[in-house]
């Protein structure tokens, strides 16, 4: 079998920031491609990115709406109640009243328009009703516009509630329901091609010899490419040889972006940047100064992005998550393609040799007082007995050699 490792004259290893800027560079630039579009069913969004911008179809709130049970009245009249209650109003219902006069007051329900010449609602626990009259208990007077949200106050018919390129969640969804969107447009799911390299690898239905290891990148990255928006193709496992290599990547170049684990490292078996380079790829770089997850691959085919990222479990993890994420959410046209990252409090001390930005496998807890982040011990970037105990990666900035307990880290989110 021929040696690969006459594929690694020109490497391009570069630092974090570096290789992060340069997916951001490529994220922003395909993500303004014009791209096939589907019309789906609101209740079917969850995930999607809205292709067509959902516009308010009328006046948000359509009628003044009160804001609490109580009583509709004007907020002038209120020192001198008692106020006359002329009536009940529960949402739903059309006040065929005519205008509030003064002294008087209407009976009003959360949600209810508020009759025509009144200005505030004043709420059902602090007044006392005897014999139709309704008088104040509390000592402060409301003011004109007290629990009533104004016609038109959260949005004008037209104006634009949930922008395209927005990845529709549950506040996307719900303010889409209230302009009528029963239907919306999203952008079609990009198509990734999922290929794990390495002859020690076995299916997980499959009894794996001694020698021998379960395939679960592929599964990992098929969870992974869901969440960021794509459709997971999974290909066989590649075999660790130039030709056979070659031949799944020229295949896998039909997708919109090809994931390919394993065999990117310095190994004489490790085939896959060789065969990239026959296929005409440009590489834009070959490797990252982080741990885990050094050697990954980042470029494009004549058509076609990829990624090469390092086979152990953990660094494919961590190099989708902060290198493919952001270039797949940009290919499904989102507007926001950053990885997540939030601030948490360190619970142990974590120490390790600087020169790389570590990303470690770590456990983020939180509350409404903040978020606290635990170390998890592990024996390195295969072990995917810790991963499961993970949640989170604590970054350690590669200028430093410890995060002490007590101090505040940035955690990269899955
Ligand atoms: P490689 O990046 O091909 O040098 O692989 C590095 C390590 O990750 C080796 O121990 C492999 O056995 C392991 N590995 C590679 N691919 C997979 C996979 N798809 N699932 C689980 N482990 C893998
Ligand atoms: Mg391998």
């Amino acid at each position: 079998m021929a040696d690969a490792s006459a594929a690694k004259s020109s490497e391009v290893v570069v630092r974090y920031d570096e290789a992060a800027r340069v997916v951001r560079d490529h994220a922003e630039k395909v993500r303004k491609r014009p791209r096939p579009v589907e019309r789906v069913a609101l209740a079917e969004t969850g995930g999607r990115v809205l292709a067509k911008a959902v516009r308010a179809d009328r006046d948000q709130p359509p009628f003044p709406r009160a804001m609490r049970d109580g009583f509709a009245c004007r907020a002038a009249d209120l020192p001198a109640a008692p106020l006359r209650v002329t009536g009940q109003l529960r949402a739903g219902e059309a006040w065929a009243g005519g205008a509030i006069g003064q002294g008087e007051a209407v009976e009003i329900m959360t949600g209810a328009p508020v009759p025509e010449g009144a200005d505030c609602v004043v709420m059902v626990e602090h007044v006392n009703v005897a014999d139709g009259r309704m008088c104040l208990v509390e000592t402060r007077v409301p003011v004109p516009g007290e629990n009533v949200v104004p016609a038109g106050a959260e949005a004008k018919a037209g104006d634009l509630i949930v922008p395209a390129g927005r990845r529709l969640g549950v506040t996307e969804i719900a303010a889409a329901a209230a302009c009528g969107a029963a239907e919306v447009e999203v952008w079609t799911r990009p198509r990734v091609a999922i290929l794990s390299t390495g002859d020690e690898l076995v299916d997980v239905s499959e009894m794996p010899l001694a020698h021998q290891i379960r395939n679960s990148n592929s599964h990992s990255l098929a969870e992974q490419v869901r969440a960021a928006g794509g459709e997971p193709v999974i290909s066989p496992v590649v075999r660790d040889d130039g030709a056979a290599t070659e031949r799944a990547i020229a295949e896998a170049a039909e997708c919109d972006l090809i994931l390919l684990a394993g065999g990117v490292s310095m190994g004489k078996f490790d085939f896959v940047e060789q065969a990239l380079t026959a296929l005409r790829a440009e590489f834009f770089f070959t490797g990252a100064k982080i741990q885990p997850g050094k050697p990954v691959v980042f470029g494009k085919l004549p058509r076609t992005y990829f990624f090469g990222l390092p086979g152990n479990p953990i660094s494919t993890m961590v190099t989708f998550a902060l290198f493919a994420a952001p270039l797949l959410r940009g290919l499904g046209g989102e507007d926001d393609t950053w990885p997540r990252f939030v601030l948490a409090r360190v619970e142990e001390e974590v120490r390790v040799k600087s020169g790389l930005t570590r990303f470690l496998p770590a456990r983020l807890e939180s509350d409404v007082r903040g978020a606290r982040v635990r170390p998890i011990a592990w024996q390195g970037s295969g072990d995917l007995a810790a991963a499961a105990r993970a949640n989170a990666f604590v970054v350690v900035p590669e200028t430093m050699d410890t995060l002490a307990a007590g101090t505040i880290a940035s955690v990269l989110l899955l």
